[in-house]
This record gives C-alpha cells, sequence and structure tokens, in this order.
C-alpha cells in the first residue's frame, strides 16, 4: 500500500449513479456538471429514459462530497425519488462532459410541473439594460412552464409548444452553455426569437400600443379582459372595481363562486386578508396556488368579489405576464378561470374568443401554445398545515408515493364531480390535474385525452382499470368500455378512506369517516355519512347517518329546502322555510312520507343543506357543496355550544342526524340567531363524529380515525373533529396532497386496485 492510498481520501475512486424522479427539465445536468467540476472530478452525466445518470470518478472524498451534494443541494425543481449507487474500477480519464440523452428504452423519466417564475428571471425582467427587460416569457431551467406545454417526453423543445420557435444566437448560446442559468432550458427564448404578445378587442382586432400598458388600462376603465396564462385563459377586472365585477358576474351566467384575487406581493395580500406565516410560505411556493384565507374587515375588494364570504382567495403572480401587469395596474385583480358556468377553462386562442366573446372586452393573447389545460390549484392553511382544495396547475403531474406498490399498472377513472383521474404503476401515482365535472361534453373530452397524454407521457399501459361502483357516472362507463383490461369496482366512500390513507402513506386499517354529497351504496341506497372499517382492500359499514329520503331524487340535490321539509314534515308549518316554499311544501312531505321518488340517503351533505335552508341560508343551489358552504360562513365560530344527537346501536351504528335538524328548528323559533345555530349544528355533527368512533373503537380496537369526503373541506367541522378525536386519544388521518372531496376518489381508487391485485 502506497502512501498517498493510505491517506484517506486519496484513494480514486469511481461510481455509477443513477437518479430517479423529477429530474429532466429541471437543471439537474448542468447542477450535476458545476458540482463535479468544483470537486475536481472526471466523468459524464447524460439523461436517459429513467432519469440521469452519471458516472463520476476521482479522489475518494471528492467522490464522497459528490455523493451527499447530489441529494442534498439538488436544484429547486428537482424531486428525487431514488438514488442508486455503484462502484465501478477507475479508468484514469479527466475531464467532465455532459452527454447526449439516451433515448432508448421505456420513457420513465417525469415531468415537472409548472412553476412560478424565479428571482433571477424577475430581475432581468425588471432590468432596463438586460434583452429580457419586460419580456413576458422570460424562464430559465429554475422556472417557467412544464407541464402545460409538454406534448410528450423525452423532455425537449421539439416536443413542447416551443418547436415552432428557433433560437436566436444569443439564446443558443445560453442553451448549450454548461455554466449558464439556461443550459439546456426548454421553453428559453427571448424578444428576438420568442413568441409575442397581442392585445385584440371582442371581435379579435389587434389593438395597437405594448399590450401589457394598454390592458392594464382597459382594466382600470372597468373592462373585463380575457388574459391566457399558463394553463388557461382567466377572466380579469379590478378587484375594487364595483361595476365591473358585477359585470363579470353576471356575464359570467349563475356563477356564485367567489372569484380569487391576485395581489402583487405579501404587502397587497395582507391588506386584504390575514397572512400568517404558514399563508406567506403557501403564497410564496414555487406553485403559486390559490390561498383561501381570513377576509380583514374592511378589505377594498367590490361586494361582487365573494359576496357573503369570509374568506377570499389570494394567488401572487406566477408567470412575467402577470408580474408587468399587476406592475402596471398597481391594484389587486380578480383573476377568474376563463370559462361560461360550469364548462372546463378555455385554453386555446380561437376557443377563447368564441367562448368568452360575450364575456370579455378584451383578450391578452399570445402564441406560445398550452397543450394541456390546468386549472389554478386552491389551498387552504389548517392549523399551520395546507389542505389542498383543488390540486392543478403547479402540482400536476407530480407523483404521489402509494402506500403499496401497482404490481401491474392501474387506471383508476375518479368520481364524477371535481373530477380527476390517476395512473399509477410501482411505487408511484400520477393524479391528473383538476378536471371538472363530468357532466357535459367538454369535460368528457378533456377527461379522456387526459388520460391518453398521462398514459404517452409516463408510458403506463394500464392493465387494471377501477372505477366508482355508480353505473350512470360517465367515468364509470369510460372505465367499462376499456377493452382488455381487468375491472375493479371501488365502492365510492371505501375509495375516499383509501385515498386519505395514501395521502399518509398508510394502509389502515383504520375508522374510516367518508362524509360527503352523495355516493352510490351496495345496498341501493346513497351514501355520503358513512363510518367504515378499511383498509385498502376492503371494508366494513359499521355506522352511517340514519337514511332520509330525498324528495323529488336530484330535485332535492339543487333545492335543499326539500331536504328540509323531508326532516320536518308537517310539524312546523310556522317555519319561514315552510312559508317561503309553501306552493310545493306540503306535496314534498308526502313524498318523504310514502317513499315516492324519495331514495334514501345516509348523506352528511344533504344534512347540511336541510339546516342550510331552514336557517334561510340557502333553498336552492347552483353548485354542489353550496348550501353547506355558505352555512359554515355563516357559523358564529365563538360559539361552543352543541346539539345533542342520539346513537342507535345494532347490527350497525346509526346517528340520529335528524336530531340536528330538529334542534335547530327549535332554535329558530325561540329566537336564537342563525349564526348561533350553525355553529350548535356544526358542533353536534362534530361530538356525534367523536362519540361513534369512540363506540367503534369499543367494538373494533382501531385507534386510528382517516377523516375523508368533501363535507370535510368544512373547516369549522374538521377543526372540531380532529381537536376532539385527539382529546380522546385518537390518532388522526386527514387530507394534505389530495382533496378531501372528489378530487382525491382517484388516488384512492388506484391505491385499493394496487393492494386488491398484489401477486
Ligand atoms: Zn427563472
Ligand atoms: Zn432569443
Amino acid at each position: 500500500m502506497t502512501t498517498q492510498e493510505s491517506v484517506p481520501g486519496h484513494a480514486a475512486k469511481r461510481v455509477e449513479v443513477h437518479v430517479e424522479g423529477v429530474v429532466q427539465g429541471v437543471g439537474f445536468r448542468p447542477f450535476v456538471y458545476a458540482l463535479a467540476t468544483r470537486l475536481g472530478l472526471a466523468g459524464r452525466v447524460r439523461n436517459d429514459v429513467n432519469g440521469v445518470r452519471i458516472e463520476v470518478e476521482g479522489a475518494l472524498a471528492g467522490v464522497e462530497e459528490f455523493l451527499t451534494a447530489l441529494e442534498r443541494d439538488a436544484p429547486a425543481l428537482s424531486g428525487i425519488d431514488r438514488v442508486t449507487v455503484v462502484s465501478a474500477p477507475p479508468t484514469g480519464r479527466t475531464g467532465f462532459t455532459i452527454a447526449e440523452s439516451d433515448p432508448s428504452g421505456r420513457r420513465r423519466a417525469l415531468v415537472s410541473a409548472d412553476t412560478a417564475t424565479c428571482d433571477d428571471c424577475l430581475r432581468e425582467l425588471a432590468d432596463p439594460a438586460d434583452r429580457r427587460h419586460r419580456y413576458p416569457f422570460v424562464n430559465c431551467t429554475n422556472c417557467g412552464p412544464r407541464f402545460t406545454i409538454v406534448r410528450g417526453v423525452p423532455y425537449d423543445r421539439l416536443l413542447t409548444t416551443m418547436a415552432p420557435y428557433g433560437m436566436c444566437p444569443d439564446c443558443a448560446a445560453e442553451y448549450h452553455d454548461p455554466a449558464d442559468r439556461r443550459f439546456h432550458a426548454q421553453p428559453t427564448c427571448c424578444p428576438a426569437c420568442g413568441p409575442r404578445l397581442r392585445l385584440l378587442d371582442a371581435r379579435g382586432t389587434e389593438l395597437c400600443g405594448d399590450p401589457v400598458t394598454a390592458c392594464a388600462a382597459l382594466l382600470h376603465a372597468g373592462k373585463v379582459v380575457a388574459i391566457k396564462g399558463l394553463g388557461g385563459f382567466h377572466l380579469a377586472v379590478p378587484a375594487g372595481h364595483e361595476e365591473a365585477t358585477a359585470a363579470l358576474r353576471g356575464r359570467k351566467h349563475r356563477e356564485d363562486k367567489p372569484f380569487a384575487v391576485m395581489v402583487a406581493d405579501l404587502e397587497q395580500a395582507r391588506a386584504l386578508c390575514e397572512v400568517d406565516d404558514a399563508a406567506a410560505a403557501l403564497l410564496t411556493s414555487r406553485a403559486r396556488p390559490v390561498v383561501l384565507l381570513p377576509r380583514r374587515a374592511g378589505a377594498p375588494v367590490a361586494t361582487q368579489v365573494a359576496p357573503g364570504n369570509r374568506s377570499l382567495g389570494l394567488m401572487l403572480p406566477y408567470t412575467p405576464l402577470h408580474h408587468l401587469l399587476m406592475a402596471d395596474l398597481a391594484a389587486p385583480m380578480v383573476l377568474t378561470s376563463g370559462n361560461v358556468s360550469d364548462e372546463p377553462i378555455a385554453y386555446e386562442d380561437a376557443d377563447a374568443l368564441a367562448r368568452l366573446g360575450g364575456i370579455a372586452d378584451a383578450f391578452l393573447v399570445h402564441d406560445r401554445g398550452i397543450h394541456v389545460r390546468a386549472d389554478d390549484s386552491v389551498v387552504r392553511p389548517v392549523a399551520g398545515a395546507a389542505v389542498m382544495v383543488r390540486r392543478a396547475r403547479g402540482y400536476a403531474p407530480e407523483p404521489l408515493p402509494l402506500p403499496l406498490p401497482a404490481a401491474r399498472a392501474v387506471l383508476a377513472c375518479g368520481a364524477e364531480l371535481k373530477s380527476t383521474f390517476c395512473l399509477a404503476e410501482g411505487g408511484r401515482a400520477f393524479v391528473s390535474q383538476h378536471i371538472g365535472d363530468l357532466e357535459n361534453h367538454e369535460t368528457l373530452r378533456s377527461f379522456v385525452e387526459g388520460i391518453d397524454h398521462f398514459c404517452g407521457l409516463f408510458d403506463i399501459r394500464p392493465e387494471v382499470v377501477a372505477h366508482d361502483l355508480h353505473p350512470e357516472y360517465l367515468s364509470t362507463k369510460h372505465a367499462l368500455e376499456i377493452p382488455g383490461v381487468e375491472l375493479v369496482g371501488v365502492q365510492h366512500h371505501h375509495a375516499h378512506v383509501a385515498s386519505c390513507l395514501a395521502d399518509n402513506g398508510e394502509t389502515g386499517p383504520v375508522i374510516g369517516v367518508a362524509f360527503d354529497g352523495l355516493g352510490y351504496g351496495p345496498d341501493g341506497t346513497l351514501w355520503g355519512g358513512e363510518f367504515l372499517r378499511a383498509d385498502l382492500v376492503s371494508f366494513e359499514r359499521l355506522g352511517h347517518l340514519a337514511r332520509v329520503p330525498m324528495p323529488g331524487g336530484a330535485a332535492a340535490i339543487r333545492q335543499p329546502w326539500r331536504m328540509a321539509a323531508a326532516h320536518l314534515r308537517d310539524t312546523r308549518p310556522e317555519l319561514d322555510v315552510a312559508r317561503r316554499n309553501a306552493a310545493r311544501w306540503a306535496d314534498v312531505c308526502v313524498m318523504a312520507e310514502r317513499g315516492v321518488n324519495a331514495p334514501l340517503t345516509s348523506s352528511a351533505g344533504r344534512l347540511f343543506d336541510a339546516v342550510s335552508a331552514l336557517l334561510g341560508v340557502r333553498d336552492a343551489v347552483t353548485y354542489e357543496g353550496q348550501a353547506a358552504i355558505e352555512l359554515e360562513q355563516l357559523a358564529d365560530p365563538a360559539e361552543q355550544g352543541a346539539y345533542p344527537v342520539e346513537i342507535t346501536t345494532g347490527d350497525v351504528l346509526v346517528v340520529e342526524g335528524g336530531d340536528l335538524v330538529r334542534a335547530a328548528a327549535d332554535d329558530l323559533a325561540g329566537g336564537v340567531p342563525p349564526a348561533v345555530i350553525s355553529a350548535r349544528f356544526h358542533n353536534g355533527l362534530g361530538e356525534a363524529l367523536v362519540r361513534c368512533c369512540a363506540a367503534l373503537r369499543e367494538t373494533t380496537g382501531l385507534e386510528s380515525v382517516a377523516l375523508s369526503g368533501g363535507v370535510f373541506q368544512n373547516v369549522l367541522l374538521l377543526e372540531r373533529a380532529v381537536r376532539r378525536l385527539r382529546e380522546e386519544g385518537f390518532r388522526v388521518l386527514t387530507h394534505r396532497r389530495v382533496p378531501a372531496n372528489d378530487g382525491g376518489v382517484s388516488l384512492g381508487q388506484a391505491a385499493i386496485a394496487a393492494a386488491r391485485t398484489r401477486p
């Protein structure tokens, strides 16, 4: 042994490293190049179909430092799933190179999500001396469009919507320079070679002047402008402009949902809402979701932005165009989905002009195509953590881990409302972006095309297809039409609980509490207030809310007053809800009484509907969950009282939810303020949930509770249930990365299908 070799760190060492995960299109190879060069190591790095392959050799200490730093200092946008290191005999070669990609074999490299403009690019955007000064498409390896512009893999400019743009010599030089922050940044461009912005009037005629400045002037004047963003078109008006916001709401038709508001920075956000550290972190995260925050009293936003809502959805600019526009406008701006009522968001220029022509006075468009439509994601900070409400831009299509790997490739088709699908293979689940309610042709097309696109992108050929049990869901029908696959039918609320398990990396069994609108029950009734013993393979129904008739079936979903009638019948003719609906009240009570056209349901959502109508909040709704959402907004958070609920025991526990409705009616008749009644209802349901879980712990021995279903988007109920369950000694699982609502069902279906088809 020579002296030199006996000194630790000086021996020559060669390793071959394979990095899997989100490592392409995120500046990984330049990072590896810079790291190896700094440590004086030789070798090469290249993309392959599974990720990035590195060969590196040099002094042992250097190689060890390289391996440590590889994971510790990886680029911001990367997400490393796995690093495999194999030792090899040193070759003695010198120099480090970035080699050509290896396009052979199966494609598994992951496409990253779209990412907010980074600080380096913002500096260029604001610098009059920079060649990209005020250029609305500035991006680099650390930021910019990804998922929404990718047509195929490997991730390469020619397979993105930037393919038509040849790089100018300056851009090409940056692109080919391993030391440049735009090395292999596929969408890179500049004013000399890249896409351009145009401002069009409502007929599609181009307006002159600087498009951004002119657009800001139109907005100032109270015009509605359709603006092409990353994942589709938005409709914009100044958030403080009463007439403009009212006009926008009027033109969007029967649209009661709150508008999201873009603010320039945290300071502007703090003027509108209470922003704590957790909220600030979410607002400034690279995904830049819409963050639902408590609205300040007297916040300067027009009444039509979020009528009757205690929260506002705020987001910070996430494209260079947004930054330029917000700087010119110098005020918060409503930025809501560019669609009419329930249609999907428009993302193609011609389609936008056609569909939004009756809404927008002008169009700010550009010629960088959007290949995949993606709405803004929506999150809500609850107890210092982020709860996903809608998972789309900035998050999709990044994979989520499956608790039990899928031995065979799985497609899960999801539910019907707030639809998503999920592809899974091995330990990874790719949940699609939020697609919307599968009830019109355009959304269904988006769903079917999305599945094809994901299959191509991740090179997954599903052998197992999971679907809801509801025979009328379009997602179920789609699943049943796929030839040559093994079908796995999954009960809706089992999928909810499994989704919560998967979200927490667990397999169960747990006491699963699934509260939502409606889901198909195997007994032919409509479920939605369920207590299940569930793991990823099977479930058993151990309890549920008492069944009540839904007079008129689907009509009862649109008209919550019918649920009030179903609970109260003719016992309370003096109540306002009976008077307001006097013309049909008696008939509907008879329907409920006789069970004619009145399917039975144990739905928690319908229970909220009954109380919402009773208190005069909502007799009719325009979207699923509206009555419950507004009932939560009404509740007085300081009220700690809770209505008592009887729980009857038998083969299964039955929670008499109707007790809550009758107690609320008594209080209302006694002159108790509706805000107090709403709170006592929420608290009473929360207490009943805890008591039911405690009873089930006695019989099952299970100490863990998973909370899922759209009703748990209700923060008042969620926080109370979590706090009280913990006080009673339970371990509580809640959703984080996928929504508790039906948007998370596809992940649950995939987790169940993977577990059931294990060899
Ligand atoms: Zn950048
Ligand atoms: Zn250029």
